[in-house]
């Protein structure tokens, strides 16, 4: 999950990075307020989970309270690369000499993070890293040993920052472990016209993985950026939309991933991810059917269910009654194998239903699924 710059802003603070004094508001006529407590102007910046916003007119500089009101009520509401401004950060300004970057990236090939430094920061670092890579200093840095004094000397060095900018590096690299952050970044890092460093910019990308021990951050409100994905969230499914037109449910990760390549390899598209475990209760089944047939791109759906722990009658029992509850509306396919295999093909034999059609192997089942898709 990504954080907000005031969010990651907050985790600098308290990990002792300097930051400009700043408040967070929805409403223009708060805004007036605020520039008022930062001593009349402001930077005024609007909070969306994207980069960019200076040069696309989210970060403006407001020279009294009024111009801050006009200019929050200007960039609220305002459309940045797809994401709708519903707050800003209004920043004390900063007299900037330099503009540094820096970040602490995850390199999952190497197994290590790596630190990004460079005395060339700001709104051009993408093209000074394209179009000078030099100036971006890249330093190794193993996740045992950590960001030593030493070891932040070594990456200003590196990227030609003044020594000052050490501590900071030091400090930046105990926010990445001790909130749980696989990306931390600040672009710019100034330093001001007397000579103090400040973190004007944040990003922060922390591990999901670690989210229980992260609670003060919830749940990430619009986190899924598709509506069924937060439907299925909400009832406890394991459900990933992509853009196919074959829905999916099976159960254990490894099958529904192979499940998905499977049905590709037939010449169709998988519509979602959806495993539902071992459980496979009737429930289950019938929220993660309501879920996929309310797809509009859906045209059919295979369900492949190999039977370990799972006994695959439990799982047509399931089926059976999620089809009392669950209309059907899309042809069924139907693979089960596995433990209690007959049994459970004998279930869905008995309860024949029209739509539902049943095919022993994967490969069977997914080509069948593939052709409803084509022909229904
Ligand atoms: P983004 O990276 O999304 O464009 P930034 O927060 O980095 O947004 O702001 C863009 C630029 O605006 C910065 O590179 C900096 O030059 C300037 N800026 C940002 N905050 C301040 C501030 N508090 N005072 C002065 N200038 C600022
Ligand atoms: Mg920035």
């Amino acid at each position: 999950m990504d954080l907000y710059e005031h969010q990651a802003r907050e985790l600098f603070a308290e990990h002792g990075i300097p930051v400009p004094r700043a408040e967070v508001t929805d409403s223009p006529g708060e805004a007036r307020a605020v520039a008022r407590r930062l001593g009349g102007s402001a930077v005024v910046k609007a909070q969306v989970k994207t980069g960019g916003r200076g040069k696309a007119g989210g970060v403006r500089l407001a020279a009294d309270p009024a111009a801050a009101e006009r200019t929050a009520r200007q960039i609220l509401g305002m459309d940045i690369r797809g994401h709708t401004v519903r707050t800003v950060m209004l920043a004390e300004p900063v007299d900037i000499a330099d503009e540094f970057y820096v970040s602490y990236v995850l390199d999952r090939a190497a197994g290590r993070f790596l630190a990004i430094a460079s005395a060339e920061g700001g709104m051009e670092i993408e093209e000074v890293a394209a179009s000078r890579p030099e100036a971006v200093a890249r330093v190794p840095v193993d996740p045992a040993e950590g960001v030593t004094s030493a070891k932040a000397c070594e990456i200003a060095d590196a990227a030609g920052l003044p020594a000052q900018c050490a501590d900071v590096l030091v400090r930046l690299w105990q926010v990445l472990v001790r909130e749980d952050a696989l990306l931390v970044e600040v672009n710019p890092l100034v330093r001001t016209a007397r000579g103090r460093v400040l973190a004007l910019d944040g990003k922060v990308t922390l591990d999901d993985n670690a989210r229980f021990r992260q609670a003060r951050w919830g749940e990430e409100p619009g986190g899924h950026h598709d509506p069924l994905e937060a439907v299925a969230a909400a009832r406890g499914l394991n459900y990933v939309k992509l853009d196919g037109e074959v829905g999916i449910i099976g159960n254990g990760a490894g099958l529904v991933m192979s499940t998905l390549d499977v049905v590709a390899g037939c010449g169709a598209r998988p519509a979602n991810f959806l495993d539902i475990g071992g459980g496979a209760s009737a429930r289950v089944m019938a929220d993660g059917l309501s879920v996929i047939l309310s797809d509009p791109a859906v045209r059919s759906v295979l369900v492949n269910v190999f039977g370990g722990i799972t006994a695959c009658d439990a799982v047509a029992d399931g089926i059976v009654e999620a089809l009392d509850t669950v209309r059907l509306t899309k042809p069924l396919v139907v693979r089960l194998d596995g433990n209690n295999a007959a049994r459970g093909r004998a279930v869905l034999d008995e309860r024949a239903h029209p739509l539902v059609e049943q095919v022993p192997t994967m490969d069977g089942a997914a080509r069948r699924a593939a052709e409803l898709a084509h022909t229904a």
